[in-house]
């Protein structure tokens, strides 16, 4: 009997991949290799062919075409990839996951049995109701669960053993990979896209099932550095100036109408990020996001306004401000051939679920590799709360997933 996606993502969820931020290595954290390497040996197992691992931990591997060649697209089907992330967020622990298996969920509150305080309520997650009678998986409430992205992952590798095992399902040249450090927003990094080989690709890289996303944010962070003076607090009258002062009145200012608080759907925001500071020198890292490109500089113009009103309170501070750009909108990049978008909303449909564009209030690996030239859309998984201990799977919408990965393969054969 083959494995179930299930099956998989249990295994996959209980290996420690979390990534880490300002590391000096690359991926992030070693740990992430058991996952990849695993991965390497079980695409081996499944049969698919060239499969490899670079030195940054990035594995590909290739489901050859076959479409026969008496078949009117033989030849024309190009590459299609799929690609999902083997990292977990460094916002919650990814250590010791213990997936609680809940089967026949009949409605309500879930308590979690490691931690009774941490509960996926009915109110905060109105998709709990589409799950009644099915299973969910949830964390036991100390840690994450990990399904962003493993869930993608058993996705893939579920696809794939379908494809292999029916070779009446026709398909083109299908491309995998699984990359590291996508959660600290280094998924790309390395990636080879010329290697890679995929014409267009797909991330399994969402959440609530039928959810698909070809727009992102478009994202820079600005960095504003206040430089003071320091010197003992017993002899500092008139000499000392304190950099966190003025970095206080800064953050004071950041308008309270344009943050991830208080928008959403397309409105964008100005979001102090993380802040690091004492006497001689503050740093405060805000993220500017918005879905129009332009309107980075926009956001960047009320910073600067708020530094021109907060300088002549602190006339001996030198404050500075840089920004750097992060990711664009997908969908300035996503190119003309509608095939990649058509093809992803009917596989959704022959799936059973009616597809449903949802703007991203972020960004995915897809937004960089589009940037670079490959589209790449992004598909549900069926999780939900990522990043934190209540994140949950439902398994129905994950296998939905794996349908849509199915008959997604076979409509670039009817569409090309
Ligand atoms: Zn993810």
């Amino acid at each position: 009997m083959s494995e179930t996606a299930l099956d998989r993502f249990v295994r996959y969820a209980k290996i420690d991949t979390q990534s880490q931020e300002e590391s000096e290595t690359y991926p992030s954290t070693q740990k992430q290799f058991d996952l990849l390497n695993l991965l390497l040996e079980e695409l081996k197992g499944l049969g698919v062919q060239n499969v490899s691992i670079d030195e940054h931990g990035c594995v590909m591997g290739t489901i050859p075409g076959n479409v026969p060649k008496n078949h009117r697209a033989f030849g024309k089907v190009p590459a299609v990839g799929f690609v999902a992330h083997v990292d977990t967020s460094p916002s919650a622990s990814g250590k010791d996951v213990q997936p609680q298996i809940i089967q026949n969920y009949q409605g309500g509150d879930i308590v979690l049995p490691g931690d009774p305080s941490v509960v996926i309520s009915e109110a905060e997650n109105p998709e709990l109701k589409a799950n009644i009678g099915k299973t969910i998986v949830t964390s036991d409430g100390t840690t994450l669960l990990g399904a962003d992205d493993k869930a993608g992952v058993a996705i893939i590798m579920t696809a794939a053993q379908k494809l292999l095992a029916n070779p009446s399902l026709l398909h083109g040249d299908i491309k995998i990979a699984f990359t590291p450090d996508e959660e600290v927003g280094a998924g790309t990094k390395y990636f080879d896209i010329k290697k890679f080989g995929a014409a267009y690709a797909y991330t399994v890289d969402g959440d609530t099932p039928g959810e698909l996303n070809k727009e992102t944010f478009s994202a820079n962070l600005a960095v504003i550095t206040v430089r003071g003076r320091n010197i003992h607090p017993g002899s500092a009258k008139g000499i000392m100036v304190n950099s966190i002062r003025a970095i206080a009145d800064i953050v004071a200012r950041m308008p309270k109408e344009i943050a991830p608080e208080t928008t959403e759907g397309y409105e964008p925001y100005i979001h102090p990020h993380a802040l690091e500071g004492s006497e001689a020198v503050s740093t405060l890292k805000i993220l500017l996001r918005d879905f129009h490109t332009p309107g980075l500089e926009t956001l960047k113009g009320k910073l600067e306004e708020i530094i021109a009103e907060v300088r002549p309170l602190h006339p001996k501070a030198a404050i500075e401000l840089k920004t750097i750009e992060q990711y664009k909108n997908m969908k300035d990049y996503i190119g003309d051939d509608s095939r990649v978008l058509d093809c992803l909303a009917e596989a959704t449909r022959r799936a059973g679920l009616e597809p449903k564009w949802v703007p991203i209030r972020g960004g995915t690996d897809g937004s960089r590799l589009t940037e670079k030239g490959l589209p790449t859309p992004n598909i549900f998984t069926g999780g939900a709360n990522y990043h934190g201990t209540t994140e949950w799977l439902s398994v129905w919408g994950m296998e939905k997933s794996v349908d849509t990965v199915v008959h997604l393969a076979q409509l670039w054969v009817e569409k090309s």
